[in-house]
């Protein structure tokens, strides 16, 4: 933690002489020098210390730096750093059996990529091919990745620069009672119309045609939407009915996030083929993959899969995931998300809404939580509007501001904060966060009326 501003300044130079950043406008970014990690922290060269209350990108699930997993990766390199996808390698085996007992149902065949957006890719081509169908349906306020099919599944304005229109991909409303498409007043009937409008897109797109319906098990970047009971197995009844290939999308969801190691586990709900990524290996190697059930294996039995990837089932990333999932199972990770969710920052939230009027929900589980900060709580107006950008966007990016004065890194997303700190995030840990959010909402208690 001893800074170094001279070297922070060196780093962030050639950052912006040389990197080109994500989803950025190149010369409108100052993305922060980071010198260091451990933990649910990270600091800079400046001696500034961060609580991350969003785990990276929503991947570190056991937090920055686990020795047993950076112990991990350096055996693995040590003896085997790499190694071509089409050998049998200890580190890939185990980290597939691994995977495989943790997954639901039968979905015990695992076909590893090296992130979320080339799962999602692989998965639809896996479910045309065994339908032998092209269409894909897929939720509004949704994210999937930004490669061609999985940035057209996407339902959010990331998809919109790069909507080819040739994809097959078809979109329909989830659930969401907080912003209903279907002027619900309760769950059950959220429910009941979400199932019924996602029945008649199908019958209208006709069924004979329409190969899988994606859906993040709780949509994620577009706001942490638990779905209703019930809604998860309706649309498994529905793809039952008419032959479609069910998947879920849990790269985000997955291991660990919202207290369950999948999150299909809280509707008891089991997919044809279901994503994941991140929480896999917490991200310190990239690695995803699908989930493949017996019936879709089995349609790849004596005919060749018509995809692959260099790095499929990379030996490095394997072994953090081998090692992450040990973790994960020893530490009791994932009992310890559902646990902190439901005693600490649950609680804590809800506590907050009582205090700032600029809390228009509070919703979530496990380590998945989203605040929706609106500029009055009776009519639901975001506190600033759909995909805002610059003087619009400026009273989120003054309560952003303000989480960083008081030590926390937040995940902002339009008009929410995402809290979604490590899964083995500590009580103190917790209250700490809950504490600087508390004086950061007084920034966006200013914009209510
Ligand atoms: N699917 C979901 C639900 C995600 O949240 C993400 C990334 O945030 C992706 C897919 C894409 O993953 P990646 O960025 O690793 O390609």
């Amino acid at each position: 933690l001893t800074p170094d501003p001279a070297q922070g300044a060196a780093v962030k130079a050639a950052d912006r002489a040389h990197v080109f950043h994500s989803w950025s406008a190149q010369g409108l970014i100052d993305p922060l020098a980071v010198a260091g990690a451990e933990g649910s922290y990270f600091w800079d060269y400046e001696g500034n210390r961060y609580l991350d209350f969003t785990s990276g990108l929503v991947f570190t699930n056991i937090g920055y730096q686990h020795p047993e997993v950076v112990r991990a990766i350096q055996e693995q390199a040590a003896r085997m750093t790499t190694f071509a996808p089409a050998f049998a390698v200890e580190a890939r085996s185990e980290a597939a059996r691994l995977i495989a007992s943790h997954t639901p149902g039968d979905l015990d065949k695992i076909f590893f990529t090296n992130g979320g957006a080339e799962a999602v890719e692989n998965a639809v081509r896996m479910a045309r091919l065994h339908t032998g169908r092209h269409k894909v349906l897929a939720a509004y306020r949704s994210y999937h990745g930004a490669t061609n099919t999985a940035i057209n599944l996407t339902g959010d304005p990331r998809r919109w620069a790069s909507d080819n229109g040739s994809s097959g991909t078809v979109h329909f409303w989830a659930p969401f009672l907080y912003r209903s498409a279907f002027y619900s007043a309760t769950q059950e009937e959220e429910c009941a119309r979400a199932l019924q409008h996602l029945e008649d897109t199908i019958v209208f797109e006709g069924p004979a045609g329409v190969a899988a319906i994606v859906l993040e098990t709780v949509p994620g970047t577009a706001g942490i939407m638990t779905p209703p009971p019930g809604y998860l197995q309706g649309v498994r009844e529905l793809c039952d009915r008419y032959g479609i290939v069910f998947v879920l999308d849990e790269v985000m969801a997955g291991f660990g996030r919202t207290g369950k190691w999948f999150a299909a586990e809280h509707d008891d709900v089991v997919p044809d083929l279901m994503t994941f990524a991140k929480g896999v290996n917490s991200g310190y190697v990239p690695l995803g993959g699908v989930a493949i059930s017996g019936a879709i294996a089995e349609t790849f039995e004596k005919r060749a899969f018509p995809g692959g990837l260099t790095y499929s089932g990379h030996p490095l990333a394997c072994a953090a995931a081998v090692a992450t999932i040990r973790v994960m199972e020893e530490e009791k990770v994932v009992e310890n998300a559902a646990h902190i969710g439901a005693s600490v920052i649950g609680p804590g939230l809800r506590d907050l809404a009582e205090r700032h009027p600029s809390i228009g929900e509070v919703r979530g589980t496990g380590m998945f939580w989203a605040l929706e900060l609106v500029r009055n709580r009776e009519t639901r107006e975001p506190l600033v509007p759909y995909n805002a950008t610059g003087a619009d966007a400026a009273p989120m990016a003054a309560f952003g501001a303000a989480c960083k004065k008081n030590g926390l890194w937040p995940f902002i997303n339009m008009n929410r904060i995402h809290v979604v700190p490590p899964c083995n995030v500590t009580e103190a840990e917790a209250k700490e966060g809950l504490a600087a959010l508390d004086e950061a909402l007084a920034v966006a208690d200013e914009h209510t009326a």
